[in-house]
């Protein structure tokens, strides 16, 4: 766990649930619940807060971490209250644990969307608000902007992908780091020094991959609807990386993103 500035803890592994639809989603949702997971990472843009709401209703709300985030077309104010409001509908929660802007959307004044947020968190309807896909420039601005604290940056980091700029950024402003597409949507599984590692340590390398993103301080949101996948993705504790292991990974030359590459921040630098 790691303390959010609300005072409530976020779970540092978590389930991604992109593209988790149906009742094949509601059973990978489910089958994760089982296997005691707490953290569900969902979003407007998903279209699954039904299957989230079905899965999670036999447990108790103060037991789970729900996160979800407003879509970048709906940053206006109204919208984003709007849109909150239909979430915990959809979600059948009274609140959710913490709401991220999906996407930074230059049309829209970022100022009303994080005011939206902070009226949010007055009204009890989330307890943390955040950020995601914000590269630093963005970061530093939401944090001159908003006296609220910025909880999460929720951010693509992988093997493949450090962000080191970003990272430290948030770690000197006190936002904490969620590593989006963690296992680099299977790319970095494949990777020689990742399997290396793995066998000495006796784990897969989707086990290294998040290990080593673990042991750089981020929360990890990996997705799966295979049961042995949720489970090795969830057996991260009885074993850690050394410093040359650590050391190892972060020299791999290969240098890519794989989740919307085009979008206009990604191309500065
Ligand atoms: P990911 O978690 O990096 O990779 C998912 C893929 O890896 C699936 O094909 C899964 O297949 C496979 N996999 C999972 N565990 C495995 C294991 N132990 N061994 C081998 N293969 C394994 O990709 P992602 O879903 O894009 O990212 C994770 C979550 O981050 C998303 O679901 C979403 O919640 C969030 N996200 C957020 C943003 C954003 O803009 N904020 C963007 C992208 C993603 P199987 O089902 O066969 O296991």
């Amino acid at each position: 766990f790691v303390e959010l500035p609300s005072g409530f803890m976020i779970p540092t592994v978590g389930l991604g649930t992109w593209e988790l639809q149906g009742e094949e989603g509601l059973r990978a949702i489910s089958t994760a619940l089982d296997i005691g997971y707490r953290h569900i990472d969902t979003a407007e843009m998903y279209g699954n807060h039904d299957i989230v709401g079905r899965a999670i209703k036999s447990y108790d709300r103060p037991d789970l971490f729900i996160t979800s985030k407003v879509g970048a077309a709906h940053l206006h104010y109204d919208d984003v209250v709007s849109v909150c409001d239909s979430t915990l509908l959809e979600l059948g929660t009274e609140y959710l644990d913490l709401f991220l802007i999906h996407w930074p959307n230059p049309a829209v004044p970022m100022q009303q969307t994080l005011d939206a947020l902070e009226h949010l968190v007055e009204r009890g309807k989330i307890r943390d608000m955040g950020v995601s896909n914000f590269q630093p420039h963005r970061m530093r601005q939401a944090l001159e902007i908003t006296p609220h604290p910025i909880a999460n940056n929720q951010v693509e980091l992988h093997p493949y992908l450090w962000q080191d700029e970003l990272a430290r950024l948030c770690r000197d402003r006190g936002v904490t780091v969620t590593a989006y597409a963690p296992l680099g949507r299977r790319h970095v599984l494949e990777d020689n020094t990742l399997r290396m590692i793995a066998e000495e340590h006796g784990v897969t390398p989707a086990q290294v991959s998040l290990r080593w993103l673990l042991q750089k301080g981020c929360i990890v949101i990996p997705r799966s609807t295979s049961e042995q996948h949720l489970r090795e993705n969830f057996e991260l504790w009885h074993w850690e990386l050394s410093a040359v292991d650590m050391a190892a990974i972060d020299d791999i030359p290969e240098r890519e993103r794989f989740i919307n590459k085009t979008f206009e921040d990604f191309q500065e630098g």
